[in-house]
């Protein structure tokens, strides 16, 4: 299951909605003003009684910029510009002697002064004009509501209804259109999918669905099942207000695909957006922005602990901040891009520096855009949204499968070391399954190829609904298939994997003559009892070899006992 994105900021934990939680994290940080000028007020005086400290200079440069781009972020513009300004004398000050130094820190106290009051009088945007107000929060999709399902032939009925429950979905079946009209009264269905022809009539299907149009509240969508393919009845579907048509029999992976569509909310994947930067509120303002409009977000406070949600998290781009102690923004970005599973991924660097040289210089270093704090919330959604965007047009490309979508065999083979990395580093389970189609080559000799085509489509499109957002499946080769189950153990993974042989074999495919079924053989290897990618690999491989060899579908886990028979087998046959 996806991980909540709100849980990755306790000071703002307790709030519920995105919302909510910027108007808490706002007034937190108004709070905390006075104490942060105190600081930078006590640090200066420090200087004043010690002028060679460099570093406290370099300290308090670092302080005031922070400061700077925090409070314009929020919306304090006074105290930002003041801030800013003092940095900006602050900054002068090494490499100034004699007159122009007393002058520069005369004028930093003065500046300080100002900052001060500033403070004391800026009370921030005014109701109305503040970010967390500027866009609603999104309204997330419930993908849990039932399909509901009306034809009044019985076996027909039953059969679609099991094959469309195997797709992850709670189907309700009804076998007359007064019971629909019921059910409606009661409940909200995520889609309907009905008949056309019933006893009351040719149009019955459309008449019904045309009536509860009517009814203001409805905005479920609809997909119309029919003998009929003739062209009234696709005009009365449409005028019923039908998102899809499909004629009998009814081809099983695309109606599929329509109700993924029509069902799932805008957001099922959500964007992974990476913030590096050591300003806690900054970064949580920035993240819960980004998450108000979908997003999930994880927090890097430390540029050089970077790496580890890198890997782990997988971000889609990288928000990253210009200043920071430790470590560049751009130092980092070369760092990245240096490492070739990160060569393309976007990094938007948002910074208070608003000297040209200095963002195009970050740019050559590998960024791909440069935002200024303070930046407008819909600013950042859209050039976070559009990089992060382009990001997966691009993975699509370079890591997919073209027929089926899935990740084609070297991103599964390379998530697959990823995954045994992350295993070794929490001590937690994994496991590996390799599939492979039954008997396919006659799947293809017998109905065709396309027809071939489409039942690796419909168990690829079986493996996606049936598994979890975190494990990772691949077209391995032509009808094989691999899946990396994390925090799985051997048990459980063969469970899962044989439901899911179960449910594909009793799945029926048609073709021009009528309907056949196609069954797939499974090897699981599971880690740590195999302690790498290579091994999960050779064993899984050997346990699919053993269920084809015991007769096929069938899903068999790697054990040292049998890979020692079928080595024999091997051997001796
Ligand atoms: P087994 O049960 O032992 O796995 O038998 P099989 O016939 O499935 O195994 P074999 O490896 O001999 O044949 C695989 C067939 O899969 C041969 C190849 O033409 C077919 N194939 C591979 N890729 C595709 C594809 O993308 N589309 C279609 N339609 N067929 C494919
Ligand atoms: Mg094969
Ligand atoms: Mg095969």
């Amino acid at each position: 299951m996806s991980t909540n994105p709100t849980l990755n900021n306790s000071a703002t934990a307790n709030a519920s909605s995105p919302q909510e939680k910027l108007r808490a994290l706002r007034e937190s940080f108004t709070r905390q003003i006075p104490e942060k000028i105190r600081i930078i007020t006590e640090k200066w005086a420090g200087l004043l009684a010690n002028p060679s400290d460099r570093g406290g200079l370099h300290d308090l440069a670092i302080l005031l910029h922070t400061l700077a781009g925090s409070t314009s972020t929020f919306g304090f513009r006074n105290v930002g510009a003041a801030a800013g300004e003092t940095e900006r004398l602050v900054k002068g000050l090494p490499a100034s002697d004699g007159t122009q130094q007393a002058e520069l820190v005369e004028g930093v106290s003065a500046s300080l002064a100002l900052l001060l009051a500033a403070s004391e009088h800026d009370s921030g945007p005014p109701p109305g004009e503040r970010s967390e107000e500027a866009i609603p929060d999104r309204d997330h999709g419930d993908r849990k509501l039932p399909i509901f399902l009306v034809e009044d032939d019985i076996p027909l009925l039953e059969s679609l209804a099991f094959q469309i429950s195997c797709f992850g979905y709670d189907v309700r079946s009804f076998s007359d259109l007064a019971d629909l009209k019921q059910a409606m009264s009661g409940a909200t269905p995520a889609a309907i999918i009905t008949d056309m022809i019933f006893p009351e009539g040719e149009n019955a299907g459309a008449e019904t669905i045309a009536g509860l149009r009517r009814e203001s509240t409805f905005h479920v969508p609809v997909v119309f099942i029919s003998r009929r393919s003739d062209l009234n009845a696709r005009l009365q579907a449409v005028k019923a207000g039908g998102d899809a048509y499909f004629v009998k029999p009814v081809p099983i992976g695309s109606l599929i695909d329509k109700l993924d569509t029509l069902t799932s909310p805008h957001n099922a994947d959500p964007y992974r957006i990476l913030i590096v930067d050591d300003d806690p509120e900054l970064a949580a303002y920035h993240a819960l922005t980004l998450e108000r409009y979908g997003m999930t977000t994880e927090i890097v406070k430390d540029p050089l602990q970077v790496m580890k949600p890198l890997v782990e998290f997988n971000p889609d781009l990288i928000l990253m901040d210009m200043y920071m102690p430790a470590c560049n923004g751009n130092e980092l970005a070369k760092v990245i891009r240096q490492m070739e599973t990160f060569v393309s991924i976007p990094i938007v660097f948002l910074s208070s520096e608003k000297d040209i040289d200095k963002q195009l210089s970050a740019m050559r270093m590998g960024g791909d855009d440069f935002l200024t704090k303070p930046i407008i919330a819909e600013h950042l959604i859209a050039s976070v949204t559009t990089r992060a965007e382009r990001m997966r047009i691009i993975r699509t490309f370079m890591e997919r499968d073209s027929l089926t979508g899935l990740l084609n065999h070297t991103r599964t083979k390379e998530q697959l070391e990823l995954a045994v990395l992350r295993a070794t580093r929490n001590n937690s389970n994994l496991s590996f399954v390799m599939i492979d189609i039954d008997h396919f080559k006659t799947v293809n000799d017998t109905y065709g190829h396309p027809t071939g085509d489409r039942v690796i489509v419909i168990l690829s499109r079986l493996l996606q609904q049936r598994l979890r957002k975190t494990d990772i499946i691949g077209r391995y080769g032509g009808e094989e298939f691999a899946v990396v189950l994390p925090d799985t153990d051997v048990a459980t993974s063969y469970r899962v994997m044989d439901e899911i042989r179960q449910s594909f074999a009793q799945l029926r495919h048609e073709y021009i003559d009528g309907e056949f079924t196609v069954t797939f053989s499974c090897g699981i290897a599971a880690f740590p009892a195999y302690a790498d990618g290579t091994a999960l690999n050779n064993m899984a491989d050997k346990a699919l070899y053993e269920a084809k060899r015991k007769g096929r579908n069938r899903v068999v886990t790697a054990t040292e006992d049998y890979i020692h028979c079928s080595w024999r087998h091997n051997e001796y046959e």
